[in-house]
């Protein structure tokens, strides 16, 4: 397989996270036999150092014409840069929401996933972690509250403000379609999250879902209240396999996952249109404080490469051996500074890529 995967290092520590995860990709195309071509564009701060815009025309459409988006991080020390000094739509960040936009990402994926190694660093009793926790968060993301009509205004000498919560049939049923396609390549288990008790958008997603849901036959559909869900999360977390939810739900459920798995420097992500196009990204931001150390954790960017070869590329077999490469280097003890434990081995970034490297079988 022939893979065109457009880089997009970024701001901090991006470079040398990106460097470290298109390691692993060449080893993985060596024992595998794939070729990966790597096109690199500017996005954020360095976009803006070159060209006075955090996203040109030409990067965005560099990247519309790839198979996917391997992406760092971008932005800046936010109270101590330049990048900072200008409109809202200037700043680097806004690079981020101009490529989900452009390349009609609506799809959001944030796996959280409990290393056995890693254990202490989850904030949960051993007793409600168990034999650990495997899910993944998939948030829709271009609709509901963020996206709706908005105004604020004085009625009769009281400021009122008003935020409106719209989703389509359509909407919903694309992102529905992903999470259970998903769920296939997993446990086989969605659990669609909702307010259908109170909002009428929640009631047209949960019959929508249940639409969906009729084409596939293996997969359990169990529908979950948010509220009921924000603590499930935290009292019995290895419950969950697929968590498919509108937005705002998303945007605060796949927080508080990530969370209680403890580690910022092992979460992955992606974010797909209805293609098998996606944009794969860590969950952290670019460190500026710890940029061109050599000490930034490359395994959430790693992992989310391994994202990429199972959602975009179909590599189910290959991504399955980014991760057992990953378990493995935990197992052995290997820990960048930000995860490191008592009787750890403290490696760099670029000595952890190359041990993933190294073991990808
Ligand atoms: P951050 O995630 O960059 O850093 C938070 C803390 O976690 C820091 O102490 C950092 O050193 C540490 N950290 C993060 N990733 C790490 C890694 N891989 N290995 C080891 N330690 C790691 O969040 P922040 O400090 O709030 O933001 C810094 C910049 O990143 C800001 O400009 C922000 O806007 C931007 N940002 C970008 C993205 C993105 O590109 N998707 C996301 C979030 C924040």
């Amino acid at each position: 397989m022939d893979g065109k995967i457009v880089t997009i290092p970024g701001d901090g520590i991006g470079p040398e996270i990106v460097r470290e995860a298109c390691k692993v990709l060449d080893k993985i195309g060596k024992v595998y036999r794939h070729s990966f071509q790597y096109t690199p564009v500017l996005m954020g701060g360095c976009s803006i150092d070159e060209y006075g815009v955090p996203l040109t025309d030409e990067a965005l459409e560099t990247a519309r014409k790839s198979d996917a988006v391997l992406l760092g991080a971008v932005g800046g020390d936010v109270g101590n840069s330049r990048w900072y000094d200008v409109a809202p739509d200037l700043r680097p960040e806004a690079g981020l929401l101009a490529i989900r936009k452009g390349l009609n990402l609506f799809a959001n994926i944030r796996p959280a996933y409990l290393y056995g190694e890693l254990a202490d660093a989850c904030p949960l009793k051993k007793e409600i972690t168990g034999s650990g926790f495997d899910l993944v968060i998939m948030r829709e993301l271009t609709g509901g509250l963020y996206f709706g009509e908005r105004h604020t205004r004085e009625v009769n000498g009281v400021m009122e403000a008003t935020d409106t919560l719209t989703y389509n049939e359509n909407e919903i049923r694309r992102i529905a379609v992903k999470a259970f396609s998903i769920a296939m390549k997993r446990r086989k288990q969605v659990v669609s999250v909702d307010k259908a008790n109170v909002l009428d958008s929640s009631r047209l997603w949960r019959k929508v879902v249940e639409e969906v849901a009729k084409d596939y036959p293996e997969v359990e559909l169990r529908h979950m209240l948010v509220d009921n869900c924000a603590m499930q999360l935290v009292m019995n977390p290895g419950q969950f396999d697929v968590v498919l939810t509108e937005n705002m739900f998303g945007d605060i459920l796949s927080d508080e996952a990530s969370m209680i798995t403890g580690s910022i420097g092992m979460l992955s992500s992606a974010s797909l249109n209805e293609t098998k196009f996606g944009l794969y990204e860590p969950s952290h931001g670019s460190a500026p404080d710890i940029a061109g150390k050599d000490i930034a954790n490359p395994i959430a960017t790693i992992l989310s490469a391994a994202m990429m070869l199972r959602y975009s590329f179909d590599l189910d077999k290959e991504a399955n051996a980014v991760e057992a490469a990953v378990q493995k280097v935990l197992t052995d003890g290997f820990r960048t500074a930000d995860i490191m434990t008592a009787g750890g081995r403290q490696v760099g970034t670029s000595e952890m890529g190359d041990l993933i490297a190294e073991n990808i079988k």
